[in-house]
């Protein structure tokens, strides 16, 4: 496996237009993208800044990933995550060298990306998302 750098930093948020405020209008960094993920409970705002994308998620519900995780920790990071090439074979080899997955294969993401998370037990405390952006050579 090979990580090709960090694809996007995750951002728990609870007023996602209020933080766009700040972070577009404030941070001036350029708003790519703003989305409903049903699939994971959020309205999802990414912004660029650089090669790497900030990203804020707002819960959709108390009862989401997102919702529950504002409930505990409050706002803030939430996740951070990794672009691969291979994000098959690196679950694999991260699963061998005994991480804990909690996708055991990828899943769709944002903008046809294919992601996958390792628990945060594994990594330090951060919920760890590994992605791979562009589709596979044999799609
Ligand atoms: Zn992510």
């Amino acid at each position: 496996m090979k990580i090709e750098n960090i694809s996007h930093v995750a951002i728990a948020v609870r007023d996602l237009e209020a933080q766009i405020a700040i972070y577009r209008d404030v941070l001036g960094l350029e708003l790519v993208s703003l989305e409903q993920v049903d699939d994971q409970g959020v309205k999802a705002a990414m912004f660029q800044c650089g090669q790497v994308r900030i990203e804020l998620l707002e819960p959709l519900g108390d009862d989401t990933p997102v919702g529950r995780f504002i409930e505990k920790r409050g706002e803030g990071i939430h996740h951070i995550a990794y672009r691969v090439q291979d994000l098959e074979g690196t679950l694999g080899e991260l699963s061998e060298r005994g991480l804990r997955l909690i996708d055991t294969a990828p899943r769709p993401g944002a903008h046809g990306a294919q992601i996958a998370f390792v628990h945060p037990k594994s990594t330090g405390g951060v919920l760890t998302e590994f992605c791979q952006e562009e589709p596979p050579p044999s799609a």
